[in-house]
């Protein structure tokens, strides 16, 4: 990421963003997630799974209920009051039109300005021979965003939700994506970071149950580093931002 990042417009008010797990907001996003409602924007999260297949010593049903609880205390700790789960299954979870209904539903509720998600690309990472498979369900669910923000805006694509009282709503302008290989924008977070760190640090049973030494706050500083770097500042994170219509 060697790119100058342009800083990302705060011309807007309302954001959702949506994941497949507890946790996937707080490698980095929630930094920026914390700044803009310290501005007084209004955030909401959308999270796809419960993550229960996530904790290897703990069995489904018990860590489903762990991790929503993990999910609501971090939110909180970045100024998110509004958190929802989809209950779809963790590590499983298919594209396809129930995936988009129940995005679209939520994007209808909410009727954000902008979304935010984190990338479907097949892998990640830094060079050649470095790169990293990207989870299945964080596939399935980034494509299943980018199309779902369509699908909000248009009155006969899910007619079943005007039943449930639900609108089109054309107003969500971009999806940010975070994680993404090509950014195009960032978010100073030199004075979030620290919330950040604490909002992952919430993770405590998932982050036990990984079973390796992993440290939130040398792990968030040298991640954001490099967008700070590309910002002009200490810490940053970066998105690609995503045009919904042409200008
Ligand atoms: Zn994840």
């Amino acid at each position: 990421m060697n790119q100058p990042l342009e800083p990302m417009p705060d011309d807007w008010s309302r954001a959702l963003a949506v994941v497949a797990h507890p946790d996937d907001l707080e490698y980095g996003a929630a930094g920026a997630i914390a700044a803009w409602t310290r501005a007084g924007k209004t955030v909401g999260y959308v999270i796809v799974t419960d993550g229960e297949a996530g904790i290897d010593g703990i069995s489904p049903d018990d860590a489903a209920v762990l991790r929503q609880k993990e999910q609501v205390a971090s939110a909180a700790i970045v100024g998110v009051e509004d958190v929802t789960f989809l209950h779809h299954p963790d590590g499983i979870v298919q594209y396809g039109s129930d995936l988009r209904r129940d995005i679209t539903r939520q994007i209808r509720r909410s009727r954000p300005d902008i979304l935010l998600t984190a990338t479907p690309a097949l892998t990640y990472g830094l060079g050649v021979g470095q790169r990293i498979l990207n989870q299945a369900d964080h596939r399935a669910v980034g494509i299943a965003v980018l199309d779902a923000a369509r699908d909000a805006a248009n009155r006969w694509i899910f007619p079943e939700l005007l039943d449930e009282g639900l609108e089109p709503w054309g107003g969500t302008t971009d999806v940010y994506v975070f994680g993404a290989d090509r950014p195009s924008h960032a978010v100073d977070v030199t004075g979030t970071l620290a919330v950040g760190v604490e909002s992952l640090r919430t993770h405590r049973v998932y982050l036990d149950g990984l079973g390796r030494d992993f440290d939130p706050e040398a792990f968030l500083r040298g991640f954001t580093a490099h967008a700070g770097t590309a910002l002009g500042v200490h810490h940053a994170v970066a998105f690609e931002r995503i045009r919904l219509q042409g200008v």
